[in-house]
């Protein structure tokens, strides 16, 4: 916890004040309808330490989402901090083509040893969406370089975020996300997600999730000739109200896929690092993609950074006499930066050293003890939970399981009740969930709990 700030409390609350104004003047935020500032002005953050965050006029939130997913050891982690300042007075970035570095290859290493087995080679970029960017045109390019042209659709599930780039939009499918953006986008196949929300009562999400497989099947057999790929999130659709379903399904799509000739990307940007109780959620289905786009916690929420591992059948495909023009030109500036790379190895140094997942088996176990009795809630449609992700529906009406209105805004109601009590929670839609970094304790996890509980009751009232 960051010790009170020394200053006196009215130079703290109007420095806080004047650094929202200037923000306001300038800065252009993300995913945010600047409008709605006139009312909730941006929070500024002076420090951070573990799972809190501290403004300047010495209040403190508790970053129940891990700032957007990214962080996994707490801000400030002392052993990420060292790395990534030991790295700054080595080498900060060289660029990568031509040349390469320690923290780059080692990195590789580690992933290529981490992952599921046969992912072999590591192609770096700077973000999520360019991940996803990256697997789409290897997958795209792959068909062409093994003389398959007709190979060029992307086959997606309903409610599926995988980034806002145009192509990871197109792949995607939060309507609010893209729904203006449509003319310019690619034409995807979609089919139904198997998302357990929607099962039978009674029904387990094994039964659903496999059921729900037959629209995949069918699609796969139909257009096999034309697609290049499949993308799914494996086990969670984070961005899409944090969703889930059966590994079960991931299991037929492997299947399903090899048989048809279709590529699979998991895109673990945002469940990769233990979120769902393993490494990779990809374990959970003893599966391998043909690609495994990962970021957000790669770097311990520190820098931006990703990967896509891929396989030697995929490499081989691209390597030949430079002059058959078959080489994968894709580059981003930043591509494996080195202080990014840097905070990457000190992230997974953690997990090699501590018993980090046993430790979150316990932790999700308490999340799940406090949380359960939301499910009671008049208001309250389910309680969902996979691994460190634990996810509360409200709805307007518990046994049709009608939606509020949107324009309602309760979530928002939500929002601004839990940061007037210290907790940044940060609903999708009218969906409230925890995402904590892994170093929150159970005390912690029971403040957590109890305002969005008493939220909860605010935003349905
Ligand atoms: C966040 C996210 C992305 C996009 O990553 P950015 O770094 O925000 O571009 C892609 N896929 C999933 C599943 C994500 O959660």
């Amino acid at each position: 916890m960051p010790p009170v700030s020394e200053e006196p409390a009215e130079y703290r609350a109007i420095y806080n004040d004047t650094l929202a104004a200037r923000d306001l003047r300038h800065v252009w935020h993300p995913c945010t309808q600047m409008h709605d500032h006139e009312t909730l002005p941006p929070i500024p953050i002076r420090r951070a330490r573990g799972v809190w965050l501290e403004d300047f006029d010495g209040r403190r939130y508790l970053d129940a989402i891990s700032s957007w997913w990214t962080n996994l050891f707490g801000h400030t982690e002392p052993r990420i901090s060292a790395a990534v300042a030991r790295q700054a007075g080595e080498l900060e970035h060289v660029l990568l083509a031509g040349f390469t570095h320690e923290p780059a290859i080692k990195l590789a290493e580690t992933l290529c040893r981490l992952a599921p087995p046969g992912l072999t080679r590591c192609f770096y970029a700077d973000n999520g969406s360019a991940a996803i960017e990256v697997a789409l045109k290897m997958a795209f390019h792959y068909w062409q370089n093994v003389g398959k042209p007709a190979k060029r659709r992307f086959l997606t599930l309903s409610n599926s975020y995988h980034g806002e780039t145009l192509g990871a939009l197109a792949v995607g499918n939060v309507e609010l996300y893209k729904q203006i953006y449509q003319p310019l986008l690619l034409d995807v196949i979609t089919v139904p997600s198997p998302d357990c929300y929607h099962r039978a009562a009674g029904e387990s999400w094994a039964a659903y999730s496999t059921r729900l497989f037959e629209p995949m099947e069918q699609a796969l057999a139909a257009h096999a000739g034309e697609l290049a790929a499949v993308i799914v999130e494996p086990l969670v659709q984070c961005a899409g109200s944090m969703r889930m379903y059966d590994a079960a399904y991931l299991r037929l799509l492997r299947e399903a896929c090899d048989r048809h000739g279709v590529l699979l990307i998991a895109d673990e940007i945002a469940v990769g690092f233990g979120r769902t109780g393993t490494l990779f959620a990809c374990e959970q289905a003893g599966i391998t993609p043909d690609f495994l786009c990962l970021s957000k916690g790669l770097t311990g929420g520190y820098l931006p950074l990703s990967a896509v591992l891929t396989d030697e059948r995929i490499y081989d495909a691209f390597y030949a006499e430079y002059s058959t023009l078959r080489a994968f030109l894709h580059s981003h500036s930043y591509t494996g930066n080195a202080l990014a790379c840097a905070a990457a190895l000190a992230t997974l140094d953690i997990f090699a050293t501590e018993p980090v997942l046993e430790r979150n088996r316990t932790l999700a176990a308490h999340m799940a003890r406090r949380a359960a009795p939301l499910a009671d809630h008049p208001h309250v449609a389910e309680v969902r939970q996979c691994g460190m992700i634990l996810a509360i529906e409200m709805v307007r009406d518990k046994p049709t399981r009608t939606p509020y209105d949107w324009r309602e805004r309760r979530g928002r109601l939500l929002y601004r009740h839990a940061l007037g009590h210290g907790v940044l929670l940060r609903p999708i839609g009218e969906v409230v969930y925890f995402m904590p970094p892994y170093v929150i304790t159970p005390d912690e996890i029971d403040l957590m709990v109890d305002v969005a509980a008493t939220g909860i009751d605010v935003a349905c009232a």
